[in-house]
């Protein structure tokens, strides 16, 4: 028996095998749990993550743009006719425009704010909204964010503001979804990785080399990290936490840049 065995959720945000929610999704997998998955629109996006969800038997692989409240809606449908309940989403999405991404701060548009804003905070609230009738007693949420949220990190920029957001709905959502359904809601914090995501993020090679350079243990951290992080807070190990922010970044977050 796996710490998962039973147990049912949905992952938001596997784009390839890189991906932080493939590497927490492989952890879920190992220890037994069944998962829906999500795609951005499009035979390619669709290619690439059947790739990786075939071989552990997802049922669920479908469309679906998280701003766009039509297909979240046609998402959580089509997880409800097939799971019933759910024990568990991971939600490790996000988006801003590249302009936003390499220009100074300060220059951001109101458009790329908006947009980034809505996908890659506002997207935790609509799926948790969807999946609310569905959530079995006990269920964990989880979501991704990164020190950029609490302390300046140059190039992060309008990144940071949504996670400075992202973090607060955790906790707002932990104290709502806690109340009403029992239902836990937690973030990661998690050190500097190589994904699609990272790639755009201006500087982001200064980032990683950064911190060996600061951090108490000296390294950066593994995707792999993430991934056993994940299976902690989404399985019942944690089943007393809650609304917290989980750094795991070698401890860099107690240095700071
Ligand atoms: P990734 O590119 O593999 O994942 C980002 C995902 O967001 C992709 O699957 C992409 O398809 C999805 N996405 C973007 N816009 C979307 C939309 N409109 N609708 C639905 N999905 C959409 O990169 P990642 O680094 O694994 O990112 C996952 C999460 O981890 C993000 O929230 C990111 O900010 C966070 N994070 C990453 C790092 C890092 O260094 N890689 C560090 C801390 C936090």
């Amino acid at each position: 028996m796996g710490l998962m065995s039973g147990k049912r959720g949905v992952v938001l945000g596997v784009a390839n095998d890189h991906s932080l929610a493939w590497y927490i999704a492989s952890y879920l997998h190992r220890e037994g749990a069944e998962m829906a998955f999500n795609h951005l629109p499009g035979e390619k996006m669709e290619r690439r993550v059947r790739k990786l969800t075939d071989p552990i038997g997802a049922k669920i692989v479908l469309p679906c743009d998280l701003g766009n409240d039509d297909e979240i809606e046609t998402f959580f449908g089509k997880v409800r006719d097939q799971y019933d309940q759910i024990d568990f989403i991971v939600h490790a999405v996000a988006f801003a425009n590249r302009d936003a991404l390499t220009n100074r701060f300060w220059e951001t548009r109101r458009e790329d704010f908006k947009q980034a804003m809505d996908i890659s905070c506002y997207s935790l609230i609509a799926a948790c909204q969807k999946a609310y009738h569905m959530f079995r007693e006990g269920a964990s949420v989880l979501t991704l964010s990164y020190l950029g949220a609490v302390k300046f990190v140059p190039g992060y920029n309008v990144m940071g503001v949504c996670k400075a957001a992202l973090e607060s709905t955790v906790r707002y959502l932990s104290a709502d979804l806690g109340d009403l359904r029992r239902v836990r809601v937690n973030a990661i914090s998690a050190g500097p990785c190589r994904t699609l995501s990272s790639a755009g993020i201006g500087g982001f090679d200064k980032i990683l080399e950064h911190y060996p350079t600061k951090s108490p243990l000296r390294r950066n951290i593994e995707s792999e990290e993430v991934g056993k992080a994940g299976l902690y807070l989404v399985s019942d190990l944690s089943s007393g936490v809650t609304g917290e922010i989980h750094y795991v970044d070698a401890g860099y977050n107690i240095v700071g840049w």
